[in-house]
């Protein structure tokens, strides 16, 4: 079906079927985009395993250019971070992502958000206030919003992003790991960040039917994170059998393609029904 088409995720650089490249494409419109209205976010729901139920969304932006259709963020996101333009869009995809989360809400659709982070958002001190801002603009309560982070973004300035993230889990923020087991980082260094949450990479969580390697990678993660009290969600669920087995490692939370596509706003409700009535 169209709907499962993936969505192009040109690099930047790369060139285009139409020819030319992307990079002078990005970077000349990126800031149009966002004033056009042309960037949006779409959401894609976290399940609980043991229980089945949806308890959030991660957003997940997404460009809908007038001429080359809807572009994946690994065709924008680097430009964004290289033209300086990225705080300016982690601010868009967060208050547009807590504006949806305030509408879910008042229709009684309780979720928490979670919102990734570029490495240079953690380097900005004003992040801090602009996410309280964010969350006062919405009514909101610090407690929805989840923050993702990959891990080496703390390494890069360890003073300053630990200022930033003491300051943002002091809030109530949740802060993850997102891509867990891909960079090099223990999970020794990992316990010293006011981290709650660690996303299982999906180059992982696809091979553990196949690959004994993924399987035990997944369960000994699983099972050191419970011991430092850490929540874990496999990401890149594709299918029942990957979900059941994640089940048997009581692996807490689910995400992917077999649980839910990432989609915009106003489809989510309909999503989760169809989660909750599996
Ligand atoms: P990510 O944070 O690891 O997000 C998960 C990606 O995996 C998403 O790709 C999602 O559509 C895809 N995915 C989810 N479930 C499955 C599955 O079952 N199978 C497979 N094959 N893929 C699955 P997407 O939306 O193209 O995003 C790519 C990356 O771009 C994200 O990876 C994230 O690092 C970054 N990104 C997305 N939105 C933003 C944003 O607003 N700001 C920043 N800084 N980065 C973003
Ligand atoms: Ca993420
Ligand atoms: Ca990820
Ligand atoms: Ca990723």
């Amino acid at each position: 079906a169209a709907k499962d088409r993936p969505v192009r995720t040109a690099y930047y650089g790369t060139e285009l079927e139409s020819g030319g490249t992307l990079a002078p494409l990005v970077i000349g419109e990126l800031r149009g985009a966002l004033e056009a209205g042309d960037i949006v976010v779409y959401y894609q729901p976290q399940v609980e395993i043991g229980t089945g139920r949806v308890f959030g969304v991660e957003a997940l932006s997404r460009w809908q250019h007038p001429v080359y259709g809807l572009l994946g963020p690994d065709s924008f996101i680097q430009a964004a971070e290289r033209t300086g333009m990225i705080g300016t869009f982690t601010q868009f995809v967060l208050d547009a992502a807590l504006e949806q989360c305030a509408r879910w809400r008042a229709e009684g659709l309780v979720l928490t958000v979670a919102v990734n982070l570029s490495v240079l958002n953690l380097l900005d001190r004003g992040l801090v206030e602009d996410v309280q801002a964010a969350l006062d603009r919405h009514g909101l309560s610090p407690t929805v919003l989840e923050l993702e982070l990959t891990e080496g973004s703390a390494m890069v300035d360890p003073r300053r992003s630990r200022q930033v993230l003491g300051a943002l889990s002091g809030m109530g923020v949740t802060l993850s790991i997102d891509d867990y087991g891909t960079g090099y980082s223990s999970l020794a260094y990992l316990q010293k960040l006011p981290v709650r949450r660690l996303k299982i990479d999906r180059s992982f969580v696809a091979g553990i039917l196949d690959d004994a390697a993924s399987a035990a990678i997944v369960r000994s993660t699983v099972e050191l994170a419970r011991h430092l009290g850490l929540d874990v969600i496999a990401e890149g669920v594709e299918d029942d059998e990957t979900l059941l087995a994640l089940r048997d490692m009581q692996c807490h939370a689910a995400q992917g393609f077999g649980l839910g596509r990432p989609v915009p706003g106003p489809q989510l409700p309909e999503v989760v029904r169809r989660i909750h009535d599996r």
